[in-house]
């Protein structure tokens, strides 16, 4: 390494800045000449070389200064073989950041693929940003990527299982029955560590219960045997594959899908009344229409007048009473989940969640000629056991929502993926980001001055 002020500025191993002048358009240009022990060494057979051959001028691409792009004029020797067994002839002074046949600085690519994986930005901008063409902004990502990706999976306590589509359905016009058939349908189904800070931990293409169990058995027996807590959505295939893979986790769905169902079916009831009732959908000036926003609400959050309002509008006829037990139906299945510790401030009891639930199916059976009500206490004492487990262990799969967030701008800054392989990449890196940054932030720390002094004199 030279010491000299404008090479250590420059800062590439091996290479001696000779001169640098300003040119046209704020460009910076730098002379170098080779000062490296292994520049002369053949690439085939590693003879250091003593028998010049003639002299070059290269310009390989590297990084800017400040905001000025920098063109690096590079004068290297052309070495003749000194091997007599070697098949190459001659060869060109190659330095660690510059690499035999390479033409551009290692420390560029090392700039876009940092871009790509810790700023979220696609390999068009950052090819776009530095100067290079796609393939080499995302060669350079995908060599960078590779070695964090394949790092072993650390344990996991609170597993979350998701999907998401991949890309849009693709359809063709049957030629027969000319009728519309699924080409493709892509979807990826996601694994997400929910207690620790591992993010994403991987994605397997397709959504069976096969293909979700096989990702589990590739993650080993002993890191199966770690999760105890498993969050899915309300969707059996993702069920029955824990229960086949993780026989002693606990099963629990997210507790947001339970609401949203029962707020659906809220609205489901109060459009079927309104449809019988008016013969029409309903629009402003309907007293039904009025409520519609404040039905969705939390009863908590309601004002006395709001509240009021409700009551008053709804207990006018009977289609309104049946608003009024749909509505009454989700509170009640509310109250059942309000029990959780995040709300309450006390860990639950299994028992006071069972009993609030058979207030919720009494309810339900009283009114049993409302067909929505019934339809949601069956599938809420389809999936009883696991959202008593919600309640008591307080686990949800809100991180893996917000992760599937980022997996879906990621697919949106893509304009869709062609290469699902790309995509996991892609998607993995953007959903660790936060896990990085957290274990490479160190702290700026003042230096005191031990090497050479700055002396004016
Ligand atoms: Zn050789």
């Amino acid at each position: 390494m030279f010491h000299d002020t404008a090479s250590v500025l420059f800062g590439v191993e091996g290479l001696q800045v000779t001169d640098a002048e300003p040119g046209p358009d704020g460009m910076l240009e730098v002379w170098a000449v080779t000062g490296h022990p292994a520049a002369a060494a053949c690439p085939d057979c590693g003879t250091v070389s003593v028998r010049p051959h003639e002299q070059v001028l290269t310009r390989p691409r590297d990084v800017a200064r400040g905001l000025d792009a920098v063109e690096v004029w590079w004068v290297k020797w052309r070495w003749k073989c000194c091997s007599g067994d070697c098949e190459r002839k001659t060869f060109t002074e190659w330095v660690p950041q510059v690499p035999p046949r390479c033409r551009m600085t290692q420390r560029l690519r090392d700039k876009a693929a940092a871009e790509i994986a810790g700023r979220g930005i696609t390999p068009a901008e950052a090819a776009r940003g530095n100067g290079m063409s796609w393939p080499s902004a995302h060669d350079a990502f995908a060599a960078a990527a590779g070695p964090l990706l394949e790092q072993p999976l650390g344990p996991v306590v609170h597993l979350g299982i998701d999907e998401h589509r991949r890309g849009r359905p693709r359809f063709a016009v049957d030629e027969d029955s000319g009728e519309y058939v699924l080409l493709a349908d892509r979807w990826h189904t996601c694994f997400f560590d929910l207690s620790g800070e591992q993010g994403l931990l991987g994605q397997v293409e397709g959504r069976t219960a096969d293909d979700a169990a096989c990702w589990m058995w590739q993650a080993g027996p002993a890191w199966r045997d770690y999760v105890q807590v498993v969050a899915i959505d309300m969707c059996s295939i993702y069920a029955s594959a824990v229960r086949r893979m993780l026989p002693r986790a606990t099963l629990v769905v997210d507790l947001f899908h339970v609401v949203q169902l029962a707020v659906k079916m809220t609205g489901d009831v109060r459009r079927r009344v309104v449809r019988g009732k008016y013969g029409r959908r309903g629009r402003s000036g309907d007293a039904e229409y009025g409520i519609k926003g404040l039905l969705v609400r939390n009863l908590e959050h309601l004002r006395p007048g709001q509240f009021a309002k409700i009551m008053d509008t709804l207990g006018q006829d009977a289609g309104g009473q049946e608003i009024l037990a749909a509505w009454i139906g989700k509170e009640k299945l509310r109250d059942v989940l309000n029990l959780r510790a995040r709300v309450t401030g006390s860990t639950p009891c299994e028992r006071d969640v069972r009993g609030r639930l058979a207030r919720f199916y009494d309810w339900c059976a009283q009114n049993d000629d409302i067909p929505e009500l019934l339809t949601l206490a069956r599938t809420i004492s389809r999936w009883e056991d696991e959202i008593v487990a919600a309640v008591l262990t307080g686990v949800t799969n809100a991180r893996s929502e917000s992760l599937n967030r980022i997996a879906k701008l990621e697919a949106r800054l893509a304009y869709s993926f062609r290469n699902p392989a790309n995509q996991r990449r892609r998607v993995r890196m953007a959903c660790t980001r936060g896990t990085r940054r957290s274990h490479s932030a160190t702290a700026r720390r003042s230096r005191l001055v031990t090497g050479r002094k700055h002396d004016p004199g």
